[in-house]
């Protein structure tokens, strides 16, 4: 079972927007780092995590405890941007193809939702703070019939503890997580607004410090 997923690489690139690929061996390197990854997202999750080989750099448990300590303990931030007030309609009635990897089948989307998985996958597949693996196969009808969670369960794997922690974030959510271990304390939403991160800590320290799975 050998397959080269192009668009999954694309978007793992896109992830790496920090990156900036100006010379073609370096993408041929970066394209074959990539294609290792894509290959092991379709491992099992019961297979063994991988935090030693990747590096040391991912925050153990004890350094998120102390962010979210840190987060509690900073003053509230007083001005918040508001953010523009125009919402435009989507209307979008183009139907796409999401395809589980998990089961390989395929669910439809409209566009617009479809692309808002990808932007989350990536985003939650780019977070290089921490030794995470992705499951997007809540939004797979086949996956869950009739219950689509539509949501991303994500397993993060720390150095000073034995187990995974395991949880399942949706859109929203993910965004939070994305902005908090970037160093964060105001959260900016999708229109520009901006909101104190000290809100989301019960969810934070659901999603970093929740349950653990063998
Ligand atoms: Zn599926």
């Amino acid at each position: 079972m050998f397959s080269i997923d192009i668009k999954y690489i694309m978007e793992k690139i896109e992830a790496m927007n920090t990156i900036l690929i100006r010379d073609l061996p370096s993408a041929i390197l970066i394209g074959l780092l990539l294609l290792g990854v894509s290959c092991k997202e379709n491992e099992g999750v019961n297979q063994a995590f991988t935090s030693t080989e990747y590096g040391k750099s991912f925050f153990s448990y004890a350094r998120i405890e102390a962010k979210l300590d840190s987060l509690e303990k900073a003053p509230k931030t007083e001005e918040l941007k508001p953010g523009a007030m125009c919402y435009s309609v989507c209307v979008n009635n183009n139907i796409t193809n999401f395809v589980c990897l998990k089961c390989g089948k395929a669910t439809k989307y409209d566009v617009w939702t479809y692309d808002l998985i990808q932007t989350t996958r990536s985003k939650l597949n780019g977070i290089k703070e921490l030794d995470i693996k992705v499951i997007d196969n809540g939004f797979c009808e086949h996956c869950y019939p009739g219950t689509t969670p539509k949501t991303f369960k994500i397993y993060i794997k720390y150095s000073d503890k034995k187990d995974r922690i395991a949880s399942s974030v949706n859109f929203h959510e993910a965004e939070v997580l994305v902005q908090f271990l970037k160093g964060n304390h105001v959260f900016t939403g999708e229109q520009g607004n901006e909101s104190d991160m000290k809100q989301y800590l019960p969810l934070l320290k659901k999603i970093l410090l929740g349950k653990e799975v063998k």
